[in-house]
């Protein structure tokens, strides 16, 4: 009788220690996904925020689309 509730006492132990590690590992992906927000830039045009990787670059400057690169680069030579 009482090895068994030795038995059981390890038993119960063990559980809890896997269960531990198990729940800590399913809380590090959250850090993995937090990272990806940084490659944002914004439209000079527009003023909108777009992934780094849809954005037209030229030089320095961003643009969301083509059409607003066109924009941007006729209202510069109006200045001059
Ligand atoms: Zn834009």
């Amino acid at each position: 009788m009482f090895r068994s509730l030795i038995i059981l006492a390890a038993v119960v132990v063990i559980f809890m220690i896997v269960k531990n590690r198990l729940s800590r590992r399913q809380q590090q992906p959250a850090k993995v996904r937090a990272a990806k927000t940084d490659d944002m830039t914004k439209c000079l045009q527009c003023e909108t925020y777009i992934p780094k990787k849809e954005a037209i670059i030229s030089g320095s400057d961003a643009f969301c689309c083509p059409q607003h690169l066109r924009d941007w680069e006729q209202s510069h030579k109006n200045n001059r």
